[in-house]
């Protein structure tokens, strides 16, 4: 299943460490090492998809998988009142640097449009 010389692989493994907040059989949640924000989560399926370019109709019901959680976590760090806002960034154009499919969740502060 793990892709090798994928860091988020290996997070998912337990292989490299990570501030994990959530886990179930299809996805973990752990605190964006570098956050932009003051709460700054990543779910990431378990199963390496390099990004949304590469998910196919047998990956739907993940995806939704995935962003059914974002509030639910949201909800878990107290930032789901005030809101929060999910991103997922794709390919180069779209910001992505690290090539495992991720949905970033973040709040804490009120966010700003457009993004950069
Ligand atoms: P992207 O730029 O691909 O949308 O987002 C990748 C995110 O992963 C970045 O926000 C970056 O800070 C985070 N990140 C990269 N390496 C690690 C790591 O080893 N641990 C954690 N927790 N986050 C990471
Ligand atoms: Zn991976």
């Amino acid at each position: 299943m793990s892709e090798e010389n994928c860091i988020f692989c290996k997070i998912a493994e337990g292989a490299i460490p990570a501030n994990k907040i959530y886990e179930d059989e299809l996805a973990i949640a752990f605190h964006d090492i570098t956050p932009q924000s003051p709460t700054h989560v990543l779910i990431i399926p378990r199963e390496h998809l390099e990004s949304l370019n590469d998910a196919g109709k047998g990956d739907v019901a993940l995806l939704g998988h995935l962003l059914w959680l974002a509030p639910k976590i949201a909800n878990q760090l107290g930032m789901a009142e005030d809101g929060f806002r999910t991103c997922i960034n794709t390919g180069a154009d779209g910001g992505q640097s690290v090539f495992h499919l991720h949905v970033h969740v973040m709040g804490g502060r009120p966010m700003t449009w457009p993004p950069g």
